[in-house]
């Protein structure tokens, strides 16, 4: 899960790391009065969308008055950064500028370690440096025991920091950290991490990524979840626990094990090229799915209205087939009326005659068996289209 800037900075604040104070407002008027209680004689307003390069798409803007504070959130909300609409922009005091650094830390899943990195050359996008001038960006390994003061001493001096320059800058990059392990994030990024003209060293922007399988141990990180701009049959779906994903078609499909339901996808995009449907969806209820998930899951794919036909796709394994017929068949009693579009059933593995056999008993009017999962594509493909 991204967090927004300015959950970042909360989270950094918490934890000792340098910010300076900010506002979150939705109105360019919210925003002047924000800049007046700030009282600073700089603030900067600042988009707050989950993509990089804010700054250059105009979503950062400095502001002298709360007059212009007042200006500059008029002219950033409802920009489109990256396809990111602007909500909501941060009024934050400014800092006066010396110097801007680079810092991250991230998960370096491929060499099972973390990876710090570090560059005395900040504000321009990483990606940017680390092609042009890769020198100029250092990398450290960094195993469990994390970042102490020697090691963010080592680091420095790997980025060509003078010696001089390590003191004030070790204790941020410690406590950044702290964030990062405490947190149970997979990346934590500032860029720039500034020195001002005092040499205060101010974390000025933040990237953070929090790791969702940690999420358990983090009840508090529950008002990060952003219900906003999450798809809503994706909220739905989350809260009942279901593995899904929308996509764009109108065939709504529904399987058991992540790579049938991926192959499921690619037989049904491939059989509605003809037709111009695609799928609608991923969903996997996964293994000894009871008929309440799969109650469940046919009642997000229908309440898609995009969605005309649904493929059910199991292969009975654990959960044998007459098991996952009993849960079609009860769950097209539990949603009654509401299930108003036609089922294309594929049954497949262990218990599957006994499976068909009860599909074939409630011999119910939406539903459809195959024996084949590209007979089942097909005929899902072609119920779509005719309903379109
Ligand atoms: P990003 O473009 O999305 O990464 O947004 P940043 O928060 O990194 O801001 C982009 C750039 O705006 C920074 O690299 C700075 O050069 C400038 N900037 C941001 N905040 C301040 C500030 O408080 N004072 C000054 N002088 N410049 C700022
Ligand atoms: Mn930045």
């Amino acid at each position: 899960m991204d967090l927004y800037e300015y959950q970042a900075r909360e989270l950094f604040a918490a934890h000792e790391v340098p910010v300076l104070p900010g506002i979150v407002v939705e109105t360019a008027a919210q925003a002047r009065q924000a800049a007046e209680q700030l009282a600073a004689p700089l603030v900067v307003v600042k988009a707050q969308v989950k993509t990089g390069g804010r700054g250059k798409a105009g979503g950062v803007k400095l502001a002298r008055s709360p007059q212009e504070a007042e200006e500059a959130a008029a002219a950033i909300l409802g920009l489109n950064i990256k396809g990111h609409q602007v909500r909501k922009v941060m009024v934050a005091a400014g800092a006066d500028i010396d110097a801007e650094f680079y810092f991250s830390i991230l998960l370096d899943r491929s060499n099972r370690q973390h990876l710090a990195m570090c560059s005395r050359e900040g504000g321009m996008e990483i990606e940017l440096l680390a092609k042009e001038r890769p020198e100029a960006l250092a990398k450290v390994a960094v195993n469990a025991d994390g970042i102490d003061e020697q090691v963010a001493a080592h680091i420095l001096a790997e980025a060509g920091f003078s010696q001089d320059e390590v003191a004030p800058i070790v204790p941020v990059l410690v406590k950044l950290w702290q964030v990062y392990s405490e947190e149970d994030a997979k990346l934590v990024e500032v860029n720039p991490l500034v020195r001002d003209q005092e040499g205060s060293i101010i974390a000025l922007d933040g990237k953070v990524s929090l790791d969702d399988n940690a999420r358990f141990r983090h009840s508090e990180h529950q008002s990060y979840v952003d219900t906003q701009s999450q798809d809503p049959l994706e909220a739905k779906a989350k809260e009942k626990g279901l593995n899904y994903v929308h996509l764009e078609g109108e065939v709504g499909v529904i399987g058991n094990g992540a790579g049938l339901v991926m192959s499921t996808l690619d037989v049904v995009a491939y059989a509605g090229e003809k037709y111009g449907v695609k799928p609608a969806n991923f969903l996997d209820i996964g293994g000894g799915a009871s008929s309440q998930v799969m109650a469940n899951g046919l009642e997000i794919i229908l309440g898609d209205p995009q969605v005309r036909s649904v493929f059910v796709n199991v292969f009975g394994g654990i959960t044998a087939c007459d098991q996952v017929a009993e849960g079609i068949v009860e769950a097209l009693n539990i949603l009654g009326e509401n299930a108003t579009k036609p089922l294309v059933v594929r049954l497949d593995g262990n218990n599957v005659e006994e499976g068909r056999q009860i599909l074939a008993e409630a011999s119910h009017p939406l539903v459809t068996m195959v024996e084949t999962m590209d007979g089942g594509a097909a005929k899902a493909a072609e119920l779509a289209a005719e309903r379109k």
